[in-house]
């Protein structure tokens, strides 16, 4: 990029300041046109001898260059989700039960403070008895009738207490993620569908995962909202499952509904990004299946490779340096642009 913008500058200086303006306003940012309609004068051409065969050189130039010029993509900000995936991460531990767990709930709730958050609560039957659960569920309202669900988990694992697991992307990474989202949407009126954050409890397993030791939070809310009906309004159920990871590969996972996974892939492509997606395909167990088994449109994007042969999962090298702003700003990416894609349908 750098490359290309020295040649348009030598281009433009050969030209005359205008090639330059044009550059910028094409981009929309970083300049001024020179007049209120933001067109640009032209410069002649008819200048005679040496001068003119240079400026048709640059001419030349810069037309050749015009198609690399396209305006710059705008990207998510990844460096924010990693920023408060960092804050999320120094509490601690948060598993059920711990005191760390009490403080991420506070860190959520003051993080939405100003935003329409609504504390699930319940208590959960696990193998150690009952445990006290709360989801965050945060609705950012839009025109469309219809609801966008974007979700993850926040808490840490119970078995690994023992060992400070922080689980910088089990759980963080992706709590950073949709806290970033979250600033996008905040005090703008979306054209879309309403588009609500959930925070799940209990996701992890107390004793050893199955179906019925695991995913509590999620199986709580699913079954809640299919008795009151809300899971009707829902146009597409998105889990977001560590995906910070610094060597993000992005399992198509099985459960996960067609169309909302061609979306994706779609929307990864538009930003180049083929390769961090769907290479792999392999069935996840996760939050979204208590969604898909009652039909609603839902996919788990999902990087269960985490470390080489997946040795920082559940393990204490679940930590910050393992994470990447780049990986985020991909996810943020994708996701945004399959929100869009989603409102399009
Ligand atoms: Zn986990």
């Amino acid at each position: 990029m750098i490359f290309f913008s020295s040649l348009k500058r030598i281009a433009a200086t050969l030209r005359g300041a205008p090639s330059l303006t044009r550059v910028a306003a094409a981009t929309g940012k970083g300049g001024r046109p020179q007049n209120s309609t933001g067109r640009v004068p032209r410069v002649s051409l008819s200048r005679p001898g040496k001068q003119q065969l240079w400026m048709r050189l640059a001419a030349n130039l810069t037309f050749l260059l015009a198609p690399l010029a396209l305006p710059a993509q705008t990207h998510f900000n990844g460096g924010k989700a990693l920023d408060y995936a960092r804050q999320f991460v120094a509490i601690g531990p948060r598993w059920p039960t711990s005191q760390g767990h009490l403080k991420a709930e506070a860190f959520l709730r003051d993080q939405f403070k100003h935003d329409q958050v609504e504390e699930d609560t319940f208590t959960a039957s696990t193998p150690i008895g009952p445990v006290p659960m709360r989801n965050f569920i945060v609705r950012f309202p839009g025109k469309k009738n219809g609801v966008i669900v974007l979700a993850t988990h926040y808490e840490t694992n119970y078995p690994l207490r023992t060992i400070n697991f922080v689980g910088a992307n089990d759980g963080a990474s992706t709590t950073g993620l949709l806290l970033a989202i979250a600033d996008q949407l905040r005090g703008k009126t979306l054209d879309g569908y309403s588009i609500w954050l959930v925070f799940f409890d209990g996701e992890e397993a107390f004793q050893t995962w199955s179906r019925s030791d695991s995913t509590y939070g999620s199986r709580h809310l699913a079954a809640r909202w299919g008795r009151d009906g809300t899971l009707g309004k829902i146009k597409a159920f998105i889990l977001a499952d560590m995906i910070g990871d610094k060597d993000l590969d992005i399992q198509r996972e099985s459960n996960s509904t067609g169309w909302l996974v061609e979306l994706v892939r779609q929307a990864a492509h538009k930003f180049g990004y083929d390769r961090y997606f769907f290479q792999t395909e392999e069935p996840v167990e996760d939050d979204h299946l208590a969604f898909v088994d009652r039909g609603v449109p839902s996919i788990d994007v999902i990087d269960l490779d985490y470390g080489p042969n997946n040795s920082y999962h559940h393990t204490a090298q679940d930590t910050m340096d393992k994470i990447s702003a780049k990986s985020l700003t991909i996810d943020g990416d994708v996701f945004m642009e399959t929100i869009r894609l989603i409102d399009l349908r």
